[in-house]
């Protein structure tokens, strides 16, 4: 048994549920991690990946050096290079120089709406606020967006609108206070291991009640006291004809709706026409168990809400999460420990980079860029001259992409994340990626979208680097260095640093010292002096006292477990009425099947840090899970090569036939470049939060021949370290 030279304490760099962890390092070396029992997070449990994930950090085809293309590439003739031969090394001098060249040259000559760039959910806090604030402050655009488009913007915009905040209303850990929760579009055992252990103890330790309401039959169905089967895209019909029942028996809280809410008696008017048996009609959810449902949350003591990535994915996303705000506020299930709305963010930091203004319609901490008075305080804080920043709502993800061409974006700027896995209908992606003029990539891995980079910044991974994470329940958590960077690799606030101070000189801004950090500590001093929810966090609190959960007002504020004790951040919480919207696609004889995608257990993401770890080989290929009802039909069996089609691609893939997905539904997880399932999606919108609809594309299936199937990736590009 190996004796560490240090035990180094951070935060897991997967998902969101944000668990702690212990580097033990040796020789500069991780060789083993563990988790902290006296964790408030996860009590010494980790899943799979924060385990057994970390060895991407080794992995030989991890970049770092600066690179640069040999061969130059012009819009519309840009292409992939994952071959380093294709790329030649540099100093960062030069890296920095021509980038800093390329897109204030652009700028110069197009305006600021030439300038695009993607921030990052798995960056800390610190480095989201600093790329959000080059592009803001530097060249006064807010065309700033990160994958929170792709995932919980229609939460955010719910949220916002009905009660004015959008984060998760209670901890995580306080499901064990609930007597009856409603899990819904979640698929915890996969995506947030570690809440769904909780929630497995809620129900079998604490004797609450799980009613989930989902078109897969998830694990978490197995301690379900009721399971809702229901069609994908039918979320807004099944809860509002439960929010039907609950008027209609009088099971609402009458005494909090006149206290706490308004425009009561629009959405109750609103809610007449979905009655039960209209839910079952159009979802497929018996009207009983709609019925038995909303009796039992109705009356709980104590109920809550969990949802993630089936509410908001959605071309109606919004009314989707809008129809869960208005059960908590119809039965005062909000505001208590044990109660509440909770949409379970995806990666480690996305709750993070969206607090730190890594939105196009928001500066950081949620302050709209086209309020005056917002737009004054941060001019007054960057030192940026009166009425300098842009008073205009900037482009999201997808809009980004969408607006590229000559009189467009010309320039995007890309840090750790992989659009060409992530974006609805990739085919579209490539087109619009390749038609840029000039692309930046910061990352670890040459991924998907980095081969169309002219110019690569070898970034470091979490353990190489000091910053925050926030997690899924707004906890703000120290992540500390337990290694050197790997190379030539430097943290993405350090690279962001130097590049800034070259921008500022050949835009001619005025100097400022805002840009000469020692350390991520100081980021994080500018960062509380802008953002009213995080003026009471320092990095000697988080040293002190561990994680502290935000809002925290003030230094002797103990941060807030639970929110909206004694009123709403928009006063009071606001009802809509609501109509029912048809998915953007439908099934028909041409596409009889829904496609849903999503993650498993063993991958994250785009894959760029776990399909270059020993995750790979426990879970080597993507697979298309298939009703057995549907599969004898098509004459498919399990293992079987599959050819996937709608109507913009189609990809091969073995099929898993399984009970996990109900009949007239498959799903395929999007980690997989050799059958990406963002090929088969489609960029329609949610036209409020300009989300895609990822869960309800419609395809169809048939048999494939087995030397269809593309090859899983080339053994150099796997590696060992
Ligand atoms: Fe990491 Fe999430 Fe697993 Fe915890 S549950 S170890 S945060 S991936």
């Amino acid at each position: 048994m190996l004796t560490p030279d240090r035990i180094v304490p951070t935060v897991c760099p997967f998902c969101g549920v944000g668990c702690n962890l212990e580097l033990h390092v040796k020789d500069d070396f991780i060789y083993h991690v563990s988790a902290p029992f006296d964790s408030v997070v996860n009590q010494g449990n980790l899943c799979v990946k924060g385990r057994f994930g970390a060895d991407f950090l080794y992995h030989p085809r991890r970049v770092t050096t600066p690179l640069i293309r040999k061969k130059p590439q012009k819009p519309g003739e840009r292409t992939q290079a994952f071959d380093l031969e294709e790329w030649q090394a540099v100093s960062w001098d030069e890296a920095l120089d021509l980038v800093a060249e390329r897109l204030v040259k652009i700028y110069r000559e197009h305006g600021s709406d030439a300038l695009a760039v993607y921030c990052c959910a798995k960056a800390t806090n610190e480095d989201n606020y600093l790329l959000q604030k080059i592009y803001r402050a530097l060249f006064r655009t807010n065309n700033v967006d990160h994958c929170t488009r792709l995932c919980h913007a229609a939460s955010v915009v719910a949220l916002q609108m009905a009660i004015g905040s959008s984060a998760m209303s209670n901890a995580a850990a306080e499901v064990i206070d609930n007597d009856v929760f409603i899990l819904t579009g979640s698929n915890p055992t996969e995506n947030h291991p570690i809440i769904a252990l909780q929630m497995k103890a809620a129900v079998r330790k604490y004797g609450a009640k799980l009613i989930v309401v989902d078109p897969r039959r998830i694990e978490m169905v197995d301690y379900a006291t009721l399971y809702l089967p229901l069609k994908p895209g039918t979320d807004v019909p099944v809860f509002s004809a439960m929010a039907h029942v609950i008027l209609k028996e009088g099971l609402y809280n009458r005494q909090f709706i006149e206290q706490r809410t308004e425009n009561f008696e629009a959405f109750a008017a609103s809610m007449e026409k979905f009655t039960p048996e209209v839910a079952e009609e159009i979802s497929g959810v018996s009207r009983h168990l709609i019925v038995e449902a909303a009796r039992m949350y109705a009356t709980a003591r104590n109920a809550a809400i969990y949802w993630a990535l089936g509410i908001p994915e959605s071309t109606h996303g919004t009314a989707n999460a809008l129809s869960l705000v208005n059960l908590a506020l119809l039965t005062g299930h909000i505001g208590r420990r044990g109660t509440g709305l909770n949409p379970l963010r995806g990666q480690n930091n996305v709750q993070g980079a969206s607090d730190m203004g890594a939105m196009p319609w928001h500066y950081p901490g949620y302050q709209r860029v086209d309020n005056e008075e917002n737009a004054r305080r941060w001019e007054k804080l960057w030192n940026v001259e009166s009425g300098g920043l842009s008073r205009r709502l900037g482009l999201t993800t997808t809009e980004i992409l969408s607006a590229v061409g000559p009189n467009g974006v010309r320039a995007l700027y890309i840090m750790g994340e992989n659009p060409m896995m992530s974006e609805p209908d990739l085919n579209h992606t490539r087109k619009k990626i390749i038609g840029l003029e000039f692309l930046v990539a910061q990352d670890l891995f040459i991924n998907e979208s980095g081969a169309f980079a002219d110019v690569f910044l070898p970034a470091v991974s979490w353990a190489e680097k000091d910053g925050t994470f926030t997690n899924t329940d707004r906890r703000v958590q120290r992540v500390h260095q337990a290694i050197p960077p790997r190379g030539e690799a430097r943290a993405d606030w350090q690279i962001l640093c130097d590049l800034a101070k070259r921008l500022e000189r050949k835009l001619g801004r005025p100097q400022s010292a805002y840009w000469d950090y020692a350390h991520p500590g100081e980021i994080m001093e500018e960062i509380r002096r802008g953002v009213p929810e995080y003026g009471g966090i320092t990095y000697d609190r988080l040293e002190k006292e561990g994680g502290l959960q935000t809002p925290v007002w003030d230094e002797t504020h103990p941060g807030t477990p639970y929110l909206f004790a004694e009123t709403f951040p928009r006063g009071r919480g606001k009802f809509h009425p609501l109509d029912y919207v048809p998915n953007a696609e439908m099934p028909d004889d041409e596409y009889p099947f829904v496609l849903s995608t999503g993650r498993v257990l063993e991958h994250w993401h785009g894959g760029t840090m776990t399909r270059h770890s020993w995750m790979d080989d426990l879970y080597p290929a993507p697979l298309m899970e298939i009703h057995p009802q549907d599969a004898i039909q098509l004459g498919i069996e399990n293992g079987d090569a599959v050819r996937v089609t709608s109507r913009r691609a189609s990809i091969v893939l073995r099929a898993q036939v399984t009970e996990k997905t109900n009949p007239g539904v498959v799903f395929i997880p999007f980690h997989f470049h050799e059958a990406a399932a963002n090929l088969l999606t489609h960029d329609q919108l949610d036209p409020q939060a300009k989300i895609p609809e990822y869960k309800a594309a419609v395809v169809r299936v048939a048999k494939a021949r087995p030397e269809e199937l593309t090859s899983r990736p080339e053994p150099q590009r796997r590696g060992r370290f």
